[in-house]
Parts: structure tokens; sequence; C-alpha cells
């Protein structure tokens, strides 16, 4: 589960990890009062769960009432990376000598939660893992000990000579550790924090995540919630019984099994092409669930085509044949579908489907080759 910035940013004022204030606001009337309020240099901050908000236009500094009105209004109603903003935190400016990184996450090599550090703060922390992996450390936190405020003012020390500076970087992650520890956080960054020019260290952006399956010891955080449209469809698939991710490629998956469905989009990717999700349906042939299923992945603009991809085992190939024929007779779309049908009773399966719209496959390397080339004539339309 994710979070917004101005929630993160709620949790670390509770843990006493200082930040420069600020405010929620849904409208540009909100943004005009908080600047009369503040009454100096605010930063206009789009609020949506999606990081490099700043490159895409959604953080802007405001020093008059007009501008800060202006950027409201820019801000308000703008997409990011498909989100639309609905809500901006407008924050009292901070003075920016320096920015840093500060990451916690859980490492599944170390099986312990990793403190990162960099003096390449600001931007996007993926980039300098990629580019230049050296300028990032890390400092592996046992889990019986915690962060221990030794191993703290070493990482600080990474980014800062002055003592009173590292005293006060390190106390930030100690407090952003026990934030993480209790909430069951997955992930927490303050990217950046910032030193100012009267030497104060502060935090003026947050993310957070948690686990899921750790919400219902965590009623605080939950009540946090607030999902946009992509996770409302993965909350709903849920609901349902399937397991649903939704990716960013244009060939659907409908698969059952999980470990069948990662196979699938491995193959996918082996012949150059992008599953747009991962969709695991389970053990069933019901009808319902394949017309639920094939809603849900055709209702995402970026499918091209779907890969349907069945091992029959105690489900019966021909059952899901029926299944699948009928459930297309239930749905409008123009979207191409490849059926790979393999286990018990293929071979009726396969002779059911004869005659249907479906692309028949008999391996799932041929199902996989088959739906990129059809998106790709999808393209050329
Ligand atoms: P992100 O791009 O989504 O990570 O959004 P950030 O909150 O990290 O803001 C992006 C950049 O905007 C920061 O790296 C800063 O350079 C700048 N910025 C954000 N807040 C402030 C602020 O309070 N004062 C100043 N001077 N710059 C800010
Ligand atoms: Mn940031």
């Amino acid at each position: 589960m994710k979070i917004h910035e101005y929630q993160a940013r709620e949790l670390f004022t509770k843990y006493k990890i200082p930040v420069n204030t600020g405010r929620v606001c849904y409208t540009v009337e909100e943004v005009a009062e908080t600047f009369d309020e503040f009454n100096q240099l605010v930063v206009i901050k789009a609020q949506v769960h999606v990081g490099g908000r700043g490159k895409a236009g959604g953080v802007k500094l405001a020093a008059t009432r007009e501008k800060a009105i202006e950027a409201g209004r820019n801000i308000l109603g703008m997409e990011i990376k498909g989100i639309k903003v609905e809500k901006v935190l407008v924050a009292r400016a901070a003075d920016i000598e320096k920015e840093y990184y500060v990451g916690l996450i859980n490492d599944r090599n170390s099986k312990s939660v990793v403190l990162m550090v960099s003096k390449e703060g600001g931007v996007e922390i993926e980039e300098v893992a990629k580019n230049t992996p050296e300028l990032i450390h890390k400092f592996v936190i046992d889990p019986q000990l915690g962060l221990q405020p030794y191993q703290a003012r070493e990482a600080a020390f990474k980014l800062f000579d002055d003592i009173k500076q590292v005293r006060q970087a390190a106390d930030i992650m100690v407090k952003l550790y026990q934030l993480y520890v209790d909430t069951d956080s997955t992930l927490a960054e303050v990217n950046p924090m910032v030193l100012t020019p009267d030497k104060q260290v502060l935090a003026i952006d947050g993310k957070m995540n948690f686990d899921d399956n750790a919400l219902y010891r965590q009623k605080e955080i939950e009540e946090m919630r607030e999902v946009d449209e992509d996770e409302m469809k993965e909350i709903e698939a849920k609901s349902k019984g399937f397991s649903y991710v939704k990716l960013d490629g244009n060939i659907g998956c409908m698969v059952n099994g999980a470990g069948l469905a990662m196979a699938t989009m491995d193959m996918i990717n082996l012949y150059g092409g992008e599953p747009a999700n991962f969709l695991d349906i389970g053990g069933s042939s019901n009808p319902q669930k394949v017309i639920e299923a094939m809603n849900l992945l055709v209702s995402d603009k970026n499918v091209k085509a779907v890969m349907i991809n069945i091992f029959g085992g105690i489900t019966r190939c021909d059952d899901v044949a029926k299944g699948l024929i009928e459930a297309m007779s239930q749905i409008e779309t123009d979207v191409p579908v490849v059926v790979r049908l393999t286990g018990t009773n293929e071979v009726e399966g396969r002779e059911i489907l004869k005659g249907s719209k479906f692309y028949p496959a008999e391996t799932m390397s041929e199902a996989a080759r088959k739906a990129i080339e059809l998106t790709q004539k999808v393209h050329a339309d």
C-alpha cells in the first residue's frame, strides 16, 4: 500500500522527524488561503502515487499569491504518468544548500532492512543506482538490534563532515527506522533530505510503502489508504479471487496458476513483447470468472492483444474452452485473443475453439509469438 507525501509527512512529524510545514489543498482557493497564511515563498507539489513529479512539472515554487494561484491552477488537474492530480501540498519552501538521499528497504539477500544514503539526493535514485552505484552507501541493519546510533552516525558521516549535521542526520535515520518497523513499512524514502543555509537538516519529501499483509494490525495506516484507478482495479480483482498486478506493456495475460503466470510473462519478454499485467485466475473454468477476467484485461486501454494460457489438470480444457466461448459471446471487444490450452482433454478443448474468433496455439512460445505479432498488426492499422 502506498501513501501520499503529505501523509508520510504526518507520520514523520509524529516521529519528530523535522519537515518544512505544509498543508494539503484540493482547490485553487485553498492554495491561495494557505499562501496567505504562510506569507512567504512556498512550494506547491502534486500529490500522486508516482515519483519524478519535479521533472513532470508537478513541483513549483511560488513567491507571490498570484504565482501560487497560477501554480495551483496548473498542477491541480494535470496528469503525471497517467494519474490525474486531485490535490497538492503547499509547504513553506526550504532554502536549500545541498540535497541528500536517505532510504530504507527490505533487502532479500541480507534478509534485513537496509539503510541507503547518498550525496546524490533530489534526483531519481534508480538512475544513480544504475549509473553510479558507488555513490550509494548501504548499511545492513541487524533485526534484533535495530538501527544503532553508532551505525546511523557512520552512515551520516558519508554525507556530512561537520559533527553537528552528522548528529542531526543520524537522529533522522534512527527515527525513520523506528517508524519503518512500527508501521510494517516496505519502503521509506526521504529524497531529498536537505541542508539549509543555517545548517539545519530537514526532510522536504517523503515516500512510504507498507506491507498489505500487515494492514490487519496497522489500522492507522490502513485509514490513510487513498486508491487511484489502477490500485482500485487491483483491489477489485482481489475481491473476485484473482491476483492481478497492472504492468506497463500491451499484452494482457490470463493464466491459471501464479507460477504459470510468471512463466508466461517471461515467455512474452523473451520474444520481445511486454506483458500488460500479471493475472492468476486460479483453478476454475467457470465462465463467469473468465468474463470478469476478460473485462478486467480489456478495460486497460494499453492492451492490444490477450494471451490466455491454461494448463488443464483438474480443470479440464474442454470445460475451459466452453467457458471461453460463452464468455466471449458476452463481451464486446476487438482485442484479439490467443488461447493456448494444454493438459487434460486438450484435443477436445481445441476442437471446441475451432471456428471461433480465438487464435489457437499449441505451445506457450507459439502463443507468445502470436500475441506479439497481433499487437504489431494493430499498430500497423
Ligand atoms: P519529486 O520530484 O517527486 O521527488 O519531488 P520532490 O519533493 O523531491 O521535489 C523535487 C525537487 O524540487 C527537489 O529535489 C528540490 O530541488 C525542489 N524542491 C522541493 N521542495 C523544495 C523547497 O521547499 N525549496 C526549494 N528551494 N526547492 C524545493
Ligand atoms: Mn523527491
